[in-house]
């Protein structure tokens, strides 16, 4: 080793040692919580652990983009020189708890801009599809809540209290069955809301009848056009006698717009709580820039929403995505996944558990001995191209699987991508004369050879579950969970306590989202005794694993 990589292998020994140190001092300050046994924690212990974590600094985390940088500076006007279909596509991308619609498009072609609708009420501070849906998306509403049992007994527990009274939270999410429960969730905590969509394909339009039926200023539907996107949160933002306080975002369009459009309004902002990659990406490079005005909470990379969204919820989907776009079986197929991260070894497990004779490829050494002990067998691509039934790329990375290696697969195989957006496979190297091109369902390809080879190409190589199958709602109540709870929290917090930064969600509010959802399962966990707390340096209450710990 070289004298300087000595020097840094020291200085981050040094620095972990630190964190840890942070992190106990923290700990030390939840002394009085009572969270783990019951669940039990009310709004003024709440405001205590975030108070306990305010004296951290706030986490800066690198994220590192293969492509796509977006910034806020870039300002898209009404002609869309920003290109709208990037900014969506990439907000739907990366934010895996996007739910796919069940809607189906209406035959009705008019715009609901050219529509006067009013709800029961008398209301028509609205703007979605038919308001005449709103029984039939009270029902999806209610299928939701039966898997959404953490969030509905936040919201019993924190009802009488109200802690979002004055909220005027204006959110830019998927509106889908689950994104209800969370806004019904926040106005019975007192919350007024006003809503819009981060995507244009993705609104159930009944779920968003349902919603402006009970009062909830909703502007969205399935199918909007990019001018119809902007128009959507301009009006959801720019309402007489109202003035938000508090942004929920999901890719930071609602943000973006807010802080270069309406700059007086968004000065007074108490709080931004953002979900994706992308939204939090463009945060953090505010904050660098010394322009970010508001304290901001990063919800995307707590460690719940991270394992379920990436582990939990691929290891369901991948099969899901698989049989809805080919009817496969997957008993002795021949499956290579390429990446044995989170993303592959939920896909990994799924599949094995159904059968198939697994491969993995993987470039980390820890990696891919992770994946040996698991019982597969590490390979290189090519060794395995010719004879795998099915290719699963989980990679985040570029170019995983080349034209030279889709040339070889063999006739049928079936291609598909769970990682970054459709960079994993060179679709674009399969877009030539000479190989043809039938679409056989929606979202499924059959890319033809010369020799009459077929390869079957889901969703053209973008990510297959988030294309072709929904997510659980039970992983959508994680992030939903995590969401409410970083609002309550800013929105109460006392000046000061949060700079005009980006922070992470402190461990102990992870541990709180998790023993919320451990109900569920009727799961009782264990209590330190004083003598095991004290020999293991821990409070009884938790925070149980310090920052650096890897579940
Ligand atoms: P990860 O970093 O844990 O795993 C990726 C793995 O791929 C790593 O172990 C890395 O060593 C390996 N790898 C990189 N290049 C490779 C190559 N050329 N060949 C073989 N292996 C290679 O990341 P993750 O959490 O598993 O996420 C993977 C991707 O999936 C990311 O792009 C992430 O954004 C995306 N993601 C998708 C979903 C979804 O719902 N489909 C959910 C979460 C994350």
């Amino acid at each position: 080793m070289s004298e300087a990589a000595t020097a840094e292998a020291k200085l981050e020994v040094k620095q972990a040692s630190k964190e840890v140190k942070e992190s106990e001092n923290v700990a030390e300050k939840y002394s009085a919580m009572t969270v783990s046994k019951n669940s039990e924690m009310n709004m003024g212990e709440l405001s205590s652990v975030f108070s306990a974590v305010a004296t951290h600094k706030p986490v800066k985390k690198q994220i590192t983009f293969v492509e796509d940088k977006q910034e806020f500076s870039r300002f898209p006007t009404k002609a869309g020189r920003r290109s709208l279909s990037r900014s969506i596509s990439q907000s739907s991308t990366d934010s895996y708890s996007s739910a796919a619609s069940y809607t189906d498009s209406s035959d009705d072609e008019t715009s609901p801009r050219d529509k006067t609708q009013v709800n029961s009420k008398g209301s028509s501070d609205f703007c979605v599809k038919n308001i005449k849906q709103a029984e039939f998306g009270r029902r999806e509403i209610e299928i939701a809540e039966q898997d959404m049992t953490a969030l509905i007994s936040l919201r019993k527990r924190a009802q009488s209290e109200k802690p979002l009274a004055g909220a005027k939270i204006v959110g830019c999410t998927h509106i889908t069955a689950q994104t209800a429960v969370l806004i019904e969730t926040l106005a019975a905590l007192g919350a007024q809301c006003r809503w819009t969509a981060c995507n244009i394909y993705s609104t159930q339009n009944e779920v968003a009848a349902a919603l402006s039926e009970t009062g909830v200023a909703v502007f969205a539907w399935k199918g909007e056009s990019e001018d119809d996107f902007w128009w959507c949160i301009d009006r959801c933002v720019n309402t007489e006698g109202w003035q938000p306080n508090m942004i929920l975002d999901d890719g930071g369009d609602l943000t973006h717009w807010m802080y270069k459009k309406y700059p007086n309004v968004f000065k007074k902002i108490r709080g931004i709580v953002e979900e994706s990659v992308t939204g939090v990406h463009r945060l953090y490079q505010l904050s660098k820039a010394g322009k970010l005005c508001v304290p901001a909470m990063n919800v995307n990379d707590s460690v719940t929403k991270q394992k379920f969204d990436n582990l939990y919820c691929c290891r369901e989907s991948i099969l899901d995505g698989l049989k809805r776009t080919t009817d496969v079986m997957f008993g002795g197929k021949q499956v290579v996944v390429c990446g044995y991260g989170e993303v592959g070894k939920g896909c990994c497990a799924a599949l094995k558990a159904l059968g198939s004779i697994v491969y993995v490829t993987e470039i980390d050494p820890i990696c891919a001995l992770q994946a040996c002990m698991d019982g597969f067998r590490v390979v290189k691509l090519n060794e395995v191209i010719r004879q795998v039934d099915i290719i699963i790329t989980c990679t985040g990375n570029k170019n995983v699987v080349t034209r030279d290696q889709l040339d070889r697969m063999k006739n049928g195989a079936i291609v598909c991508n769970m990682g970054h957006s459709n960079t994993e496979i060179d679709v674009a190297s399969l877009r030539t004369p000479e190989l043809t091109w039938e679409r056989v369902r929606s979202q499924v390809d059959h890319v033809i050879w010369p020799d009459g080879k077929r390869v079957i190409l889901l969703a053209e190589g973008r990510l297959l579950n988030l294309s072709c199958s929904t997510v659980p709602t039970f992983v959508l109540s994680i992030t939903a969970t995590t969401q409410a709870l970083a609002l309550i929290e800013l929105y109460n917090a006392p000046e000061g306590r949060y700079k005009k930064d980006v922070y992470l969600l402190p461990k102990k509010m992870d541990e709180y989202v998790a023993s919320l959802h451990l109900t569920t399962f009727d799961a009782h966990l264990t209590e330190l005794s004083d003598e095991q707390a004290k020999y293991l340096g821990l409070n009884k209450n938790g925070p149980f694993k310090p920052n650096y710990y890897r579940y």
